[in-house]
């Protein structure tokens, strides 16, 4: 209990002993003492209608000062009120700070509610997105962007991002990105990223040119070195031969290389077909037994007759996957491939009982030139590109890699497609096969 309750309750006890002595003295049997009584009283009433009144009406931001007690609870009071009313002014400051903050960014930013009305939005959108940071308030997103790509992916509702032309300049590249946030809100970021375009098609052209450029001298020298290996120079047939297997791999690069380029600078997307997946299975198949040359056990699992809605370019990565088995497994090993599909979408899959990846590798394998141990992906004439190829031609379908590996006992890598790129056969009934 406070000071001044105590100081109060001192003062009534002392004044209530002198109304009794009072009593006592002039007696009068409880005059003082009820006098005392209805004085306390009144000042007790007089307290809370004064406060009564203070809480009811709106203009004195603090309480009626008053005696004893009350005085307590005002001194109280205010104190709470400046408590408030710093946090409030922190919190207008915190406020202001963040939206200097947010308008100092170099993106676009919009804040919408759940029926995509704009709450809010920094300046940065005038300059990238035309719109009016003031009168545009309120005002729903699609009436401001009405390019469809944008409503198509804004109806999406997921948290992919879009790169499209800017609405006031099309030679500007936006990239759109939408993050939900808290009950059903959202904040769209808007970026500028013409330059970042540039800066990477510039690289693309670069080692799509370089690759093209490579070609033509190393074909020279490997037609010399074919007639060198002809030629009767027995002191230099295994130096020849060493250039010969150096050429060969270095066009394999410059191969994997323009591959890629291509299916950079190509939308893979744009050139889709039904691809006839069992029939495709049978040539891998093929391939496999080709390159394995009986060194290993191939067999092949269509689970499925289903087809694959896609770009051709897939065969090349199911091939690459094909290859790596056969070139990481030690001669005895097994090789499956598997095409099977179900309510979840269709899986391509390429088991091997081979060298397996060690853990720590396998997030990094599908990068450029990433390999697990070089001189072993020289030997076995890889290029360090392979899986590369295979991630970017899934990514561009929509569709994912998924790998599984033990050291020692063999890896499974698996292409995951979504169900809306399978199709049904386009054969009357093929037979499901293992062979
Ligand atoms: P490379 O041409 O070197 O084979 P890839 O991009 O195809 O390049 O593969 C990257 C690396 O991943 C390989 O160097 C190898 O270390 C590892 N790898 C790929 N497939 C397999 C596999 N089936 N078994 C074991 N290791 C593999």
């Amino acid at each position: 209990m406070g000071e001044i309750w105590r100081a109060s309750q001192f003062r009534m006890a002392l004044s209530l002993a002198a109304a009794l002595l009072l009593d006592y003295l002039t007696g009068l049997p409880g005059v003082f003492t009820i006098v005392l009584l209805l004085w306390w009283l009144r000042q007790y009433l007089r307290g809370t209608w004064n406060y009564h009144h203070w809480l009811q009406g709106d203009g004195q931001l603090y309480p009626p000062e008053g005696k004893g007690v009350w005085a307590d609870i005002h001194d109280l009071t205010v104190r709470r009120i400046k408590r408030q009313r710093q946090r409030a002014h922190q919190g207008v400051q915190l406020m202001r700070e963040f939206r200097h903050a947010a308008s100092a960014l170099p993106d676009a930013v919009i804040i919408l509610d759940n029926r995509k009305n704009i709450l809010w939005m920094n300046h940065r959108c005038e300059t990238l997105l035309g719109l009016n940071p003031v009168k545009d308030v309120g005002v729903n997103l699609s009436n401001l962007i009405r390019t469809p790509a944008f409503i198509q992916w804004f109806a999406r509702q997921d948290e992919s991002c879009i790169t499209l032309p800017a609405p006031l300049n099309n030679r500007i590249r936006l990239q759109y990105r939408r993050i939900p946030y808290g009950h059903n809100r959202h904040m769209l970021l808007v970026r500028d990223v013409t330059e970042r375009e540039r800066i990477e098609q510039t690289r693309k052209d670069f080692v799509a040119n370089v690759s093209h450029e490579l070609r033509t001298p190393l074909t020279v020298l490997s037609g010399y070195l074919e007639m060198m290996q002809d030629a009767e120079l027995p002191e230099w047939q295994p130096a020849v031969a060493q250039m010969r297997e150096q050429s060969l791999r270095m066009q394999h690069i410059i191969d994997d290389l323009l591959t890629l380029s291509r299916m950079d600078a190509e939308n893979l997307l744009e050139n889709q077909q039904a691809l006839d997946m069992p029939a495709w299975m049978q040539t891998l198949a093929k391939e496999a037994r080709a390159l394995s040359q009986q060194r290993h056990t191939i067999e092949l699992k269509l689970q499925s007759d289903q087809w694959l809605q896609g770009n051709e370019s897939l065969y090349q990565a199911f091939s690459n996957l094909v290859s790596n088995a056969v070139r990481y497994t030690p001669e005895g090993g097994q090789i499956t491939l598997i095409w099977r599909t179900g309510p979840e979408g269709g899986e391509f899959a390429v088991m091997d009982t081979g060298i397996g990846i060690p853990r720590q590798h396998i997030p990094r394998i599908t990068e450029r030139f990433y390999r697990v141990d070089s001189d072993r992906s020289r030997e076995a004439g890889g290029t360090g590109l392979g899986l590369a190829i295979v991630k970017h031609v899934l990514q561009q379908h929509g569709a994912h890699l998924l790998v599984e590996s033990e050291v020692g006992r063999g890896s499974t890598f698996t292409c995951a497609f979504p169900t809306r790129m399978l199709r049904p056969s386009a054969h009357a009934t093929t037979g499901l096969t293992t062979s």
